[in-house]
């Protein structure tokens, strides 16, 4: 018989000590609470076999499928600035790779799973709360249409962790193009592993950059290809007001994905500074500093990559450089080309970025919602009569007022009827994005009362985040105040 999951671990034929291998720690009572079937069959995967008893306890961990050879991988990391050597998978397992629909080679991981040897003091398990809200908000991303990793399925585990206080225990099967982060290099350059970088920068070109490979100096396109996959990612987040939280080097995928959704957020009122992780004391990981801080990362993985760039020191910072030079007109192009897209502006002209800038300066000042300004101008680019909805938003609407006039002449100059202008500004500005309110109030009412229909509701609407609909109207609404002072955790 052909096994369930026809697994294929290319990062287990990697050397040993590239990884610890350890099987998952069975829980008491393996409940699915939700199967990502249209992923699953992305996957090549059969999503009834998969939600049966026997494919839930395989998503718990009870069970190891067939041809799977279940990982722990090592990496180190920069965490807040400070230097970890070893961090490693302390409560995820790498079950193995499948190839999806599109020959995509695709990590199936357990997050959650028990503890393993790079545990250091963690119970290897993850609470319910953490790991519905990163099904959710990758999930929304996805449908955003940013890169990262996805949710295949999330298990209840009958068990209880013990946090603060006693919280139901579950386990997720994410999805990724792989899980090798930039401190995955870093945990063999600090250990002056040539042999054990040399082999895990061949192996990502081989599964990630193949057309860096044939470069003429492979080790060189691969870093400024990271770094351009970086521009576009960050680019992406600052666009429809994303905030990781947590950009240390071990969450920095080299594949390009958004990775490791602990005290993420989407900002409500627009402000650059807005942080709302808790520990984030020093606001390192504020909104606007996102593009500066994947910068700092990649030239960490830019450090890690010196002796494989060339031998020589001196011209092997040259060469770094070189390589991450592209980060900042890269970011800036993605950028400005996104803020013209929403703004309903297909061409770019020489004030463009002035006249977008403005605007968010004018909606810092004015504590506009990010969301709702964007979608609603989006209207106003139709119907002059829908600018109400946009300046009211503004605590001072005049403002609007009077960087409206400027945006109606420089939309005149472009080609197009305004409903064709409109419907392109729709596709770009979401109606729904996971608003903080409205993710604590599913946690709670999964958490407090195992009540899991605001969870499919919130999929529901976040898997058509462009599409009006109307009747979920509730979940487009900015929280009372703007957002300000709300609060996440990290997924610990
Ligand atoms: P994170 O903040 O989730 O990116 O995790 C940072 C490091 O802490 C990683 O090495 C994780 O594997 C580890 N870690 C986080 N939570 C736990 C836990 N509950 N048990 C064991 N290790 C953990
Ligand atoms: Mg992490």
């Amino acid at each position: 018989m052909k096994p369930q999951i026809p697994f294929d671990n290319s990062y287990a034929r990697l050397p040993d000590r590239f990884f610890a291998r350890t099987q998952p720690t069975p829980v008491a009572e393996p409940q699915l609470i939700h199967l990502n079937r249209a992923l699953a069959l992305n996957l090549g995967l059969d999503p009834d076999w998969l939600a049966s008893p026997a494919g839930t306890e395989i998503l718990a961990g009870n069970r190891i499928a067939e041809g799977s050879e279940p990982i722990a991988t090592a990496y180190a990391g920069h965490q807040f600035g400070n230097f970890v050597p070893q961090l490693g998978d302390g409560r995820a397992l790498l079950l193995g790779e499948v190839l999806d629909r599109d020959g995509q080679r695709r990590d199936i991981q357990l997050k959650g799973s028990g503890p393993t040897p790079f545990s250091r003091r963690g119970d290897g398990r993850a609470a319910l709360g953490p790991v519905l809200r990163e099904y959710l908000v990758s999930e929304a991303m996805a449908a955003l249409g940013i890169p990262t990793t996805r949710a295949l399925a999330a298990v209840a585990t009958g068990e209880r962790v013990v946090r603060e206080t006693l919280l139901p225990g579950a386990v997720l099967t994410r999805i990724a193009a792989s899980h090798i982060r930039v401190g995955t290099f870093q945990f063999f350059a600090a250990r002056d592993d040539i042999a054990g970088l040399r082999a895990l920068a061949d192996y990502v070109l081989e599964r990630h950059y193949p057309e860096a490979r044939a470069a003429e100096k492979p080790y060189h396109a691969l870093l400024a290809e990271v770094a351009a996959r970086q521009a576009e990612l960050v680019a992406r987040w600052l666009l429809v007001g994303f905030i990781h939280g947590v950009m240390n080097t071990d969450n920095m995928s080299v594949a390009g994905e958004t990775i490791d959704y602990g005290p993420c957020a989407f900002m409500d009122a627009y402000h650059p500074r807005t942080v709302f992780s808790s520990i984030d004391q020093h606001a390192r990981y504020a909104y606007g500093a996102q593009p500066q801080i994947a910068l700092w990362n990649l030239s960490r993985l830019a450090e890690a990559l010196l002796p494989l760039l060339d031998p020589d020191e001196p011209r092997a910072v040259t060469e770094a450089e070189e390589a991450l030079s592209s980060f900042g007109p890269r970011f800036e192009a993605a950028f400005h080309g996104g803020l013209n897209r929403k703004l309903g502006l297909a061409t770019m002209q020489e004030g463009d970025p002035v006249l977008a800038g403005d605007l968010l300066k004018l909606m810092a000042e004015n504590q506009a919602d990010f969301t709702l300004t964007f979608r609603n101008l989006s209207r106003a680019c139709e119907a002059a009569e829908a600018d109400e909805a946009v300046r009211s938003l503004f605590v001072d609407p005049t403002a609007y007022d009077r960087w409206a006039v400027r945006w109606r002449q420089r939309q005149a100059e472009e080609p197009g009827d305004a409903a064709s202008k409109a419907a392109a500004m729709r596709a770009v500005n979401p109606a729904f994005i996971p608003r903080n309110h409205r993710v604590e109030e599913m946690i709670e009412a999964a958490v407090e009362r195992a009540d899991f229909a605001p969870f499919e509701d919130l999929l529901a609407v976040l898997a058509r985040p462009y599409d009006d609909q109307p009747m979920y109207a509730r979940y487009a609404e900015a929280p009372r105040g703007g957002g300000i002072g709300y609060r996440t955790f990290c997924g610990t």
